[in-house]
């Protein structure tokens, strides 16, 4: 597994190289964006205006609207069949509703950042396809600049994923780089960074981002944008403190693979990790409110938590990952051993939460619960999931987009870390 992920970084760090030109441009967008009102250098990417899918369901043609040619490399994926088309970053200026409806062999399709200057949509496909043919073409005789994907319906049997072996796309290769160079097993030799700083490392981990939304209210509000803004403000409050270093796993707009998301809070020996998320019941399910903890277990606890743990774990689907590759559970008697002390760490936070969180915040009826969440399987890192509320029921929501109710809730569960982690000073902790 470690080789893999060598080898993995290896090719990000070869990507990050060769898209150096690129990652330029957009770090300086960004500090022009954020220290200076009066750009020396406008940066701009490319917009793509408008979209269209045409055809039926023996052949499908997708076709985007570009205001200038870009590079663009697409293969299929299975298990879900998807298409994955990677682009340099595009500002998206579509219909608020592109994608949620697709046609022919295209069920519906997502797009937007998947890293600092990368940017994808993904297809998910009524069943097994291939790419017969992916270009794009120059502005010309009045039409603009156009990117066209052309999907043909091919038999289950014959059916090829056509992610290249050797070039995989590679998501935050900073982040993946980061985390690839801790030492995955190892206790005391932290890089200078880490041993500079001695205090504990709280991960905060925002949901979704990029081109996944997550849970969506019915007035238009996403799950992406509620919990970054809830994290920072968490963040935020906890630095405040000053006895605890924080760590994001995102601070943006940007999609992260859950796997990653679990690597940050290993590379970074974190005290804790807490996920932040926001559910959504759909109309027929009828009504929930209040928030609600989740922790981690092979069995769920009810049908409901199980439910819950499977749409969350879609999230690397939903980007286009190809989770085929996804290295396998290591069976390891110590690791296990390390797996049930975090656990019991895991639920003892989860509790101390939920009795912070009800002074100030609406709780489910059932706060506490537990099932398979992928996100939370760090085996050394206390780990717990908060659902903050449910964006489908109309008070939670008045809440989730509150300031007032956002200061008091990052308050409490600032207090429950400090309870939780004040306790642990003496205690021995997981073991690396
Ligand atoms: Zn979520």
């Amino acid at each position: 597994m470690s080789s893999r992920f060598n080898h993995f970084a290896l090719l990000a760090f070869a990507r990050l190289c060769v898209a150096a030109s690129l990652c330029l441009t957009v770090s300086s967008a960004e500090a022009v964006e954020s220290h200076a009102p009066q750009p020396a250098v406008a940066v701009s990417f490319p917009v793509a205006s408008d979209v269209r899918v045409a055809g039926d369901d023996k052949q499908t043609r997708f076709i985007l609207d570009l205001d200038q040619k870009i590079d663009a490399r697409a293969f299929v994926l299975g298990d879900p069949y998807r298409v994955v088309v990677d682009i340099p970053q595009v500002t998206f200026k579509l219909p608020s509703d592109a994608g949620s409806a697709g046609r022919g062999l295209i069920r519906a399709f997502r797009y937007g950042l998947v890293m600092p200057g990368g940017s994808r949509l993904v297809f998910d496909l009524t069943g097994p396809a291939k790419i017969e043919k992916s270009y794009v073409m120059d502005a010309a005789n009045g039409q603009p600049a156009r990117l066209v994907v052309e999907l043909v319906a091919v038999e289950r049997a014959a059916f090829k994923s056509t992610q290249p072996v050797e070039e995989k796309p590679t998501l935050r290769p900073g982040i993946v780089m980061e985390a690839s160079a801790a030492p995955a097993e190892n206790t005391g030799t932290a890089n200078s960074a880490k041993s500079a700083d001695p205090r504990p490392v709280i991960v905060i981990d925002p949901g979704h981002g990029g081109l996944d939304n997550g849970t969506q209210a019915p007035s238009g509000e996403s799950e992406k944008t509620i919990v970054l803004d809830f994290a920072k403000a968490l963040r935020d409050r906890i630095e405040k403190g000053g006895k605890f270093r924080v760590v994001m796993t995102r601070d943006d707009d940007t999609f992260i693979p859950l796997g990653d998301r679990v690597k940050i809070a290993r590379a970074n020996t974190a005290a804790l990790f807490v996920s932040i998320h926001a559910d959504a019941l759909p109309k027929r399910e009828g009504d929930a409110q209040g928030a609600t903890i989740y922790t981690l277990s092979d069995k769920a606890s009810d049908a409901e938590a199980e439910k819950l743990a499977e749409a969350e774990n879609k999230a690397d689907a939903i980007a286009g990952i190809n989770l085929t590759e996804e290295p396998a559970d290591v069976a390891d008697i110590l690791i296990d051993l390390t797996q049930r002390e975090t656990r019991t760490f895991s639920s003892r936070f989860a509790h101390i939460l939920a009795n912070e969180m009800k002074t100030v915040a609406r709780m489910h009826k059932r706060p506490l619960k537990s099932a398979g969440f992928r996100v939370l399987k760090a085996h050394d890192v206390p780990s717990v999931l908060v659902e903050l509320g449910y964006v489908s029921n109309k008070a939670d929501l008045q809440h989730l987009v509150s300031e007032s109710w956002r200061s008091r809730t990052v308050g409490s569960v600032a207090q429950a870390v400090d309870a939780f982690l004040g306790k642990r000073v003496v205690s021995a902790g997981p073991s690396r």
